[in-house]
């Protein structure tokens, strides 16, 4: 038995994987990593994948990269870890240091924890808590946007909005407002995004207006709403709503730990609507997709509704193991550190560029309704009837056919239902997005034919 299928097999007799029905490796394979290099992952036969989902959106400099490597080798025999409670680290504070920097301005403080899940509870709970401090305890509940989604953990599946994740566990949850959202995919035929969007923020300025009293916060994830399908908005949208939550007291949580870090075209989504947000949630890329870290960052003016005498108890009583940790911080830093050096925002113009030419074609293709980018991000929706937009029964499973085509191919693409998208590490070439549109269309072929 080859090293890949004894793997495979010990893999499926002890592990559970994530968001998988397990049944489904009766018939498809697991495919075991050996090692990863730039946008490549190997397996045991020498066969290479190139990774144009950044491993779930997480990688932006390639696997493996020697200088993230290089700075957690280091990190690595110097401190691995310290608590954070009562302690800390020259990384953990460089790391916020540089955070803030380049972060939306009027953040000023940093929370750490190790998921994205995580960093918007922390969000919820400091918002709900910082209107508790002030006196404000009918102020209970958070508005979400409709297709929205914040994570697996209860409180983040509440706000979020995707059922296939939430209706399962619904009666677990608590009740949040949700409004419609903006995702241009809606608006009529003739009708601009930034029309769409402010026709569809009515409905959110009546909401806010209308239970002020009771409203914590609205959480949003900018731009691209990546778990629903990929689907993108206009940034005029978060301008409105800045504005609506500052005039109706209410916290703003921009919960960008997917779009963070460049996807969108901007570091962070928020600078495209200029706007800054009272939680900024940032996860995802923050190692450059080598460590779990988290973090929230927040403003002074929240923080110092906690900051009191202890016996108050308005501090904010919520820790994980493994806050801050040493060589996920250290990865934090190296990841910044090479945004700047190599100019990464300005280059990836050009590749944003060329990954909209690359597949813009794919607008005449009689089983696609929509292809659309933001920035670094490219989404091709699969339908049944481009006229109606029906789309394909999702019990067909066309995506997956695209995943298993394009495995044969030498590329991992991982469809979200029926969208095929695109979330490059910012290492890919011109002719690696060429080879990658190139499958992705035949690909698409092989799953729309019956
Ligand atoms: C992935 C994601 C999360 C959850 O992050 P995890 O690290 O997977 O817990 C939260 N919000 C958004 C927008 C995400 O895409």
């Amino acid at each position: 038995m080859s090293i890949s299928s004894s793997l495979s097999k010990r893999d499926l007799s002890v592990l559970w994987h994530p968001c998988t029905q397990m049944k489904d490796h009766e018939t498809l394979p697991l495919i075991s990593i050996k090692r990863g290099e730039g946008i490549f992952l190997e397996d045991f036969e020498g066969n290479r994948y190139l990774d144009a989902i950044s491993s779930w959106w997480v990688n932006l400099f390639g696997h493996c990269n020697p200088i993230i490597n290089a700075a957690i080798k280091e990190q690595l025999d110097t401190l691995e870890h310290v608590m954070l409670g009562g302690f800390t680290h020259e990384s953990a504070v460089v790391l916020s240091e540089k955070l803030l920097e380049v972060a939306p301005k009027g953040l000023s403080k940093c929370f750490y924890s190790d998921n994205g899940s995580s960093a918007v509870e922390i969000a919820l709970k400091m918002s709900f808590q910082s209107w508790r401090n002030q006196g404000k305890l009918k102020k209970t509940k958070f508005v979400s946007l409709e297709n929205s989604y914040h994570g697996e953990t209860l409180g983040a599946l509440a706000v979020s909005n995707v059922a296939l994740y939430k209706q399962t566990f619904a009666p677990l949850l608590m009740d949040v407002i949700t409004v419609p959202s903006p995702d241009s995919y809606h608006r009529e035929l003739d009708e601009l995004s930034r029309d769409y969007a402010i026709r569809q923020f009515q409905a959110m300025d009546a909401v806010l207006s209308e239970r002020a009293d009771e409203i914590c916060a609205v959480i949003i994830e900018p731009l691209i709403q990546c778990a629903g399908n990929m689907r993108m908005y206009h940034p005029y949208y978060l301008t409105l709503l800045r504005i609506a939550c500052d005039n109706y007291h209410i916290h703003l949580i921009a919960d960008e730990v997917a779009v963070g870090f460049g996807r969108t075209g901007t570091l962070f989504g928020c600078e495209q609507a200029n706007i800054s947000p009272d939680f900024l949630c940032i996860a995802k890329g923050l190692t450059g997709g080598y460590l779990p870290l988290a973090a929230t960052l927040t403003t002074d003016a929240i923080y110092q509704t906690f900051y009191d005498d202890y016996h108050k108890l308005t501090g904010f009583f919520h820790s994980h193991s493994y806050t801050g940790n040493a060589l996920a911080c250290r990865a934090g830093i190296a990841t910044l550190g090479i945004f700047q050096q190599q100019g990464i925002i300005e280059k990836n113009k050009q590749l944003a560029k060329i990954m909209w030419a690359a597949v813009a074609p794919f607008k005449e293709h009689p089983n696609i309704s929509d292809v659309r980018q933001t920035g670094m991000v490219v989404a091709i929706e699969l339908v049944k009837n481009k006229q109606t937009r029906e789309p394909f029964a999702w019990q067909e499973r066309r995506g997956l056919k695209v995943y298993q085509y394009a495995l044969t191919q030498g590329i991992l693409l991982r469809p979200i239902g029926n969208v095929v998208y695109f979330i490059p590490p910012y290492i890919i070439t011109e002719e690696q997005i060429k080879q990658l549109a190139t499958v992705a269309w035949q690909g698409i072929q092989i799953a729309v034919t019956d």
